[in-house]
């Protein structure tokens, strides 16, 4: 992880690498447990992540620890990390690039982990992970895959990919909570 890290520093062919070092950014790596059982996969960070390092510690942040609390997982039991490892300007969609750019990363941090579970949090989270375990053929609109677990092969072992909305939609409007939280019950089972 922390060589992962080091190369991410460094990252000149990232497209996000000069506005991360103007701005006086941190990359967002991932925290939590290398030994965890489930891994959470967000998007790219936002402005508190990129100012702070961390993921998932703003306004999507609070939610998704909520949407934890309410499944009695604890967060530190988990490993959350996004996709791509620098904030996108304005928070945009991430661009193809990025995701070829920082997904290898990503790649790795699942090796070195190796979850029995991967949660997708949003479309891209959800396009990337089920393309990367040949999932591809079941891909559907997230507003029919949400609150699924799907059934992969990781080289290490079976893996289940659970799709979720971002919890961001809780953010643009907090009706959705109770939505989130019932799709994140099906985290109880493992
Ligand atoms: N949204 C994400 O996708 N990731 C973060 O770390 C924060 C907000």
């Amino acid at each position: 992880m922390k060589q992962i890290r080091d190369e991410i520093f460094i990252l000149k062919e990232s497209p996000l690498y000069k506005y991360r070092t103007e701005n006086k950014y941190f990359p967002v790596i991932g925290e939590g447990s290398h030994d965890a059982k489930i891994m959470f996969v967000g998007e790219a960070p936002g402005r508190n992540e990129a100012k702070t390092g961390k993921p998932f510690c703003g306004a999507a942040g609070k939610v998704l620890d909520q949407l934890l609390e309410h499944v009695g997982i604890p967060r530190m039991s988990v490993y959350v990390t996004n996709i791509v490892k620098d904030r996108p300007p304005e928070n945009r969609d991430p661009i193809p690039r990025e995701i070829e750019v920082y997904g290898p990363f990503l790649d790795r941090q699942i090796e070195i982990i190796q979850p029995r579970v991967i949660c997708a949090l949003g479309r891209y989270a959800m396009g990337y992970i089920m393309k990367k375990f040949d999932l591809d053929l079941e891909l559907e609109p997230i507003s029919r895959a949400h609150g699924k677990a799907y059934q992969g092969k990781a080289p290490y072992g079976d893996i289940d990919i659970v799709v979720l909305y971002h919890p961001c939609v809780a953010v643009y409007n907090p009706n959705n909570i109770e939505g989130l939280k019932k799709d994140f019950e099906i985290l109880k089972k493992y």
